[in-house]
């Protein structure tokens, strides 16, 4: 039985991670669970799930869970993530919050050498630097990547040999805007971009797929958790979504992994891994029912989502925490109709040239860059 902390359980990845549990009752238990503004959804969950731990980020979330469940160990805010985090008794802690807010409670798990089963990708895209250099003190820490391209890479990779990997290849659905001109994307709506083609997900993920920004942060995560460089890696748009990533090897063998765009597979792999194990909410792939799979390039001129993170992780040290900064700040204008959505570009284009990189040496650093990119995007778009 393995026992497992769900930092963001509202959200879709966490809802996705509940399901994975409840249809594997035999495998997995949920210690602890946090929300942030959701406590209606966090009740319902801790009445089927029974967590030992709980947080949540509003008072009158923690004011209506403390009514209902008073025994119930809830802690609060920040503070709490972090404390969900660390908890010793947790075999695997999934980190499926949205934005950076994840870091702390990430740097928690891998200080006491948890298995971390990562979603959020802008954990790794501010704070990859630090991370990997706590993994090397941490030996006993291990990250298990949850998104789907990087759970791909991570099983291709086990076809060959670290040092024999040549190149990388990520895939992309290519977003709800693919084939758009720079004159029809001028004014697309909120709703319009809303609406991805292959996967349910949260609204700041799903913007960021819209503006490719999605792809980029996945280049940086990649790098950081592959320690490959950025030369080999590439972006192919493949609008099926059913290659989810490939590794091409040195002796010109590409390994990929496949499957139907639901996220449940990638979760539970990183809760099993290295076993697979049975799970009847998956559904199979059918390939009779698909009748082609097409590569192309992205459109690079139009959406620079991807160029741009290739340079910010290319010039390293702070700048990927503030390219992920400005777009966390970028996506929440666009959602609130503060922007429009060719502006993220801009404020992403701004927000990089303004700053000098510093070397990033620890989660203080970080937070200084990631506050000040974020009032520096209010202070100029909102
Ligand atoms: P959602 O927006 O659906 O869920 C986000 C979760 O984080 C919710 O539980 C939410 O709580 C919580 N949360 C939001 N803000 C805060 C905060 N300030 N402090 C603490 N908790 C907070 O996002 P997704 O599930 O779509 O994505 C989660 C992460 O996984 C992201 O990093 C995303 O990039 C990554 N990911 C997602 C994929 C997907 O298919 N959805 C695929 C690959 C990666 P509440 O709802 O209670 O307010
Ligand atoms: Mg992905």
């Amino acid at each position: 039985m393995k026992m497992i902390t769900i930092l963001g359980s509202t959200g879709s990845i966490g809802t996705n991670a509940l399901e994975v549990i409840r249809n594997s009752k035999e495998n997995f238990k949920v210690l602890a669970m946090s929300a942030h503004s959701n406590h209606e959804l966090l009740l319902e969950q801790i009445e089927e799930f029974s967590p030992k731990y709980v947080s949540i980020g509003t008072e009158v979330g923690y004011r209506a869970i403390k009514d209902k469940y008073p025994d119930l160990v809830t802690y609060r805010g920040e503070e709490g993530l972090k404390i969900l985090g660390g908890l010793e008794e947790a075999d695997t802690v999934l980190t499926a919050v949205s934005g950076s807010v994840g870091i702390e409670a990430t740097i928690e798990a891998v200080k006491k050498e948890k298995r971390i089963a990562l979603a959020n990708k802008e954990t790794m895209v501010a704070a990859g630097d630090l991370i990997n250099k706590l993994m090397e003190e941490y030996r006993g820490a291990e990250i298990i990547p949850v998104d789907s391209e990087h759970s791909a890479i991570f099983q291709s990779m086990l076809g060959g040999r670290r040092e024999e990997v040549k190149k990388i290849i990520i895939t992309a659905s290519g977003g709800t805007f693919k084939g758009k001109s720079l004159e029809e994307l001028e004014n697309v709506t909120v709703e319009e971009a809303l609406k991805h083609p292959n996967w349910s997900m949260g609204k700041k993920i799903t913007i960021d797929s819209s503006t490719l920004v999605n792809k980029g942060l996945e280049v940086i995560e990649a790098h950081q958790l592959f320690k490959v460089p950025y030369e080999s890696i590439e972006v192919l748009v493949h609008p099926q979504s059913i290659v989810h990533s490939m590794v091409e090897f040195h002796d010109t063998t590409v390994m990929a992994q496949l499957g139907a765009p639901d996220m449940k597979v990638p979760i539970q792999y990183a809760f099993t891994y290295p076993e697979r194990k049975e799970n009847h909410s998956f559904g199979n792939l059918d390939f009779k029912k698909i009748s082609k799979l097409t590569f192309e390039e992205p459109d690079h001129g139009i959406f620079k989502g991807i160029e741009y993170a290739f340079e910010a992780g290319k010039t390293g040290k702070s700048m990927p925490a503030v390219f992920n900064a400005a777009n966390e700040v970028a996506v929440e204008l666009f959602l609130k109709g503060k922007i429009k959505f060719l502006e993220i570009y801009k404020i992403l284009r701004e927000a990089m040239d303004r700053h000098t990189p510093v070397e990033i040496i620890d989660f203080e650093t970080i937070k200084k860059v990631d506050t000040e990119t974020r009032n520096w995007v209010m202070a100029n778009f909102a």
